[in-house]
């Protein structure tokens, strides 16, 4: 791992001495920077409503507010769709490439940040267990995350940070801090601390393992096998039913940081029609028609 990337105020975790927490926003600049020298071009801030294919390849088209509409009339050969939980709450770009969005949920997450100089001086490590507590300057914490059942994940436009989450969190705090024998928050103290953090989603699927490889034609692929059954479908040739050049990289859940590197070479590997560094098992249990598949019959 790059050590640059590490929260330079954060101490090495207890159990594994060469880890830490990564700065997302630093992590995030220094990809940025990688593209910036390979001289691509990045459109932040620009919503895709639709993704369609012609005779020329694929087409994207911007939401008209971004003024990109007018800029980027490009046809592409390749598309590598990777819109994260968002792709569920603003609803399909195209209803025949989306069907592997079928199979996914989204999961609600809250981390709360605090002030607490007398926990500074006591917690100057990563600690972790079933919640997270990450020490930072200024005798600052972030401590995380919820997962929050399907019931609070449904809205995955709400962004508004629920404080029986955050009470939730910092009760497993203190849990954490006696099991780790420091001494834990005291009623006083919690009641100062402010509602404050971050509340997203995370998209994953019910087998918690991401999508990563091409988007098939499910109308095709459901044709030729719905009366044959799963078992016919050679897996090997499943590429006769890939979209040409559609790709996914996609429902990280809450492993992305962990996952993506590797997945993401694994899809590179498939678009040059290179050697993947994974093995067939694991390149077939992340292929995005795997739930598709297993829904056909069991013949
Ligand atoms: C509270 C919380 C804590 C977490 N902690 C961890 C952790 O400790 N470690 C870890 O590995 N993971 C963690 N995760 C999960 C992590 O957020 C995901 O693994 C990661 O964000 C997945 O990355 P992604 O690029 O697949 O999706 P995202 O990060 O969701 O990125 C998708 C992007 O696509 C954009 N997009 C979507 N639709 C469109 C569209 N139509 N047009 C244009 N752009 C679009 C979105 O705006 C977004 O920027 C946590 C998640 C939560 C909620």
């Amino acid at each position: 791992m790059k050590t640059d990337l590490l929260i330079t105020d954060s101490l090495k975790g207890i159990y594994f001495p060469q880890a830490g927490a990564i700065d997302m926003a630093h992590y995030c600049q220094w990809l940025l920077s990688e593209i910036a020298e390979s001289q691509l071009t990045v459109y932040a801030e620009s919503p895709v409503t639709n993704i369609q294919f012609s005779d020329h390849g694929w087409q994207i088209v911007f939401d008209p507010s971004s003024g990109l509409d007018k800029v980027v009339d490009a046809n592409f050969q390749h598309i590598i769709d990777c819109r994260g939980a968002a792709a569920i709450s603003f609803g399909k770009l195209n209803s025949e490439l989306d069907t592997a969005l079928d199979h996914l949920h989204t999961t609600a997450g809250q981390t709360c940040q605090f002030h607490s100089p007398r926990l500074a001086k006591q917690v100057t490590q990563v600690l972790c267990g079933k919640v997270y507590l990450i020490p930072l300057a200024d005798d600052q914490f972030i401590l995380g995350s919820s997962f929050e059942d399907q019931a609070s994940s449904a809205n995955s436009n709400d962004l508004l940070l629920k404080p029986a989450i955050q009470d939730q969190l910092l009760e497993k705090m203190n849990q954490l801090l006696r099991d780790s024998h420091i001494p834990p928050l005291t009623d006083s103290e919690l009641q100062v601390i402010p509602l404050q953090g971050k509340r997203a989603y995370r998209l994953h699927a019910q087998d918690r393992l991401p999508l990563v490889g091409p988007a098939i034609n499910a109308m095709k692929l459901s044709r030729d096998f719905n009366k044959l059954g799963q078992k016919s479908l050679n897996r090997d040739e499943l590429s006769h039913y890939n979209q040409p050049g559609y790709w996914l990289n996609t429902a990280y859940g809450s492993h992305g940081l962990l996952f993506s590197m590797l997945a993401s070479q694994h899809l590179v590997s498939l678009i040059c029609g290179e050697i993947s560094p994974l093995n067939t098992d694991i390149s077939h249990a992340i292929h995005p028609a795997r739930f598709f598949i297993r829904h056909l019959k069991q013949k």
